[in-house]
């Protein structure tokens, strides 16, 4: 007898009939004798309808409210699948984050799980009864409600199976698991067997939504089993694994792209000691993250320009903050461009391979793709590019590294 967390995305749970078909994988590893802990998302595009609609009550809102809004779409399709689940003769209880209470920190809109009590689930599912989690929720010490981000059904899975001490956390969605680059855009993307918790970290974080970034960091630093895999097809899914686990490593196992970058150079930036600090400075301040940073050679030593970029949605802030901050910066002109995509490549293999990024240029290059920004880490090279090339950029580099299917 194994004890699973088994999550189902919003396209899982998308309407009824998706529901029923979900509750009979639920049901199966019931009747195999398993102890099973179900955690569902919101229906597909309830959770976007939700946030549409807290920004049109309000320009500027109380995060508390959002998160009182935008946490409903769990609470509906939590509910559903336990009475469907009670329908096919599966005892069933559905949980709302704070009935259990799923702890988080304060950080409305992207809390953070400190806590799940757990006692009560594990004396239900010992007596043969699944509880159905509302994903995505928490509670903070205030008693108020949290959501965990957007994508946060996953961290709700892999912190249940965590705290249950679960043998494994299958994460259900609408692909059979975790391929070389996006499906959707690269057809022929091939899923990947096995990767490493390293490297699925890497990929969630610049852009594969296919898991929250928190989700795979968890699962590293409490050596949760997670497999994803595709809740519509029986086929063996991806599973996420230590790095010992995988015999032979690909020097790039997977290609991500994301939109969610804006471009800010500032040309005639004085060219001394402290500049840097005194642009990033004033940004940290107002809790806008900078990603990729690129500093120009001065040709006189004198003055500089400087690229780097924020998210899409703190573009506007940042642009006035830096407008408004102009004469003590001293910089002579500022321009922005949200028109552009972060394309990165990833794999273990890079550590003990030269001429990975030197490939990809080339690649671009052949394309007559520009390269506006680099950056590169132990394991992975991300470029800037503009927007416009984001297919062609992702379908030239897969071919280029070799990952293409037949
Ligand atoms: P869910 O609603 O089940 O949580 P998501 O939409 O959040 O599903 O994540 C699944 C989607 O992630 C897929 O439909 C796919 O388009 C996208 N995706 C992006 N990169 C990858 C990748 N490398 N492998 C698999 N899916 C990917
Ligand atoms: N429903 C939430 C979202 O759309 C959480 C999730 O699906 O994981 O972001
Ligand atoms: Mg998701």
């Amino acid at each position: 007898m194994s004890r699973i967390v088994m999550k189902f995305g919003g396209t899982s749970v998308a309407d009824l009939e998706r529901i029923r078909h979900a509750a009979s994988r639920v049901r199966r590893e019931v009747e195999a004798g398993h102890e099973v802990c179900v955690t569902v998302s919101a229906m597909a595009g309830a959770t976007n309808r939700l946030v549409e609609q807290v920004s049109e009550a309000g320009r500027v809102y109380d995060l508390r409210e959002y998160d009182v809004v935008v946490s409903a779409g769990e609470q509906i399709s939590a509910g559903l699948m336990a009475v469907v689940l009670g329908e096919m003769g599966v005892q069933a209880r559905s949980w709302l984050g704070w009935q259990i209470p799923i702890r988080t920190n304060a950080v409305h809109g992207s809390a953070r799980i400190e806590r799940i009590e757990t006692e009560e689930l594990r004396r239900r599912m010992a007596e043969g009864q699944v509880p159905v989690v509302a994903g995505f929720q928490g509670l903070d010490d205030q008693g108020r409600i949290t959501t965990l981000g957007r994508g946060g059904t996953d961290t709700t899975a892999v912190a249940l199976a965590a705290a249950l001490g679960a043998d494994r956390c299958d994460i259900y969605t609408d692909v059979s698991g975790v391929f070389t680059s996006d499906p959707r855009i690269v057809t022929k993307a091939r899923k990947l067997e096995r990767v490493t918790y390293e490297e699925m970290l890497e990929m969630a974080s610049q852009g594969a939504k296919v898991l929250q970034t928190r989700s795979v960091e968890m699962a590293m630093n409490h050596q949760v089993r997670v497999q994803v895999l595709s809740s519509f097809e029986d086929e063996p899914g991806t599973l996420v694994v230590d790095e010992d686990e995988i015999v032979e490593k690909a020097i790039v196992s997977g290609i991500t792209y994301s939109r969610d970058e804006a471009k800010i150079t500032l040309f005639g930036v004085p060219d001394r000691p402290g500049v840097a600090a005194s642009i990033f400075g004033p940004l940290a301040d107002a809790a806008i993250n900078v990603d990729m940073i690129v500093q120009n050679v001065s040709e006189d030593s004198a003055i500089t320009g400087m690229t780097f970029t924020v998210t899409k949605a703190d573009l506007e802030r940042a642009v006035k903050l830096l407008a408004e901050q102009q004469q003590s910066l001293g910089y002579e002109r500022l321009a922005h461009d949200p028109n552009v995509v972060k394309v990165s490549v990833i794999g273990v293999g890079m550590r003990s391979h030269a001429g990975v990024a030197q490939q990809m240029f080339r690649a671009l290059a052949e394309k007559g793709i520009n390269i506006q920004v680099i950056s590169t880490s132990e394991i992975k090279v991300s470029v800037l590019i503009s927007e416009d090339y984001t297919e062609l950029a992702l379908r030239s580099l897969h071919s280029a590294y070799g990952l293409d299917s037949e």
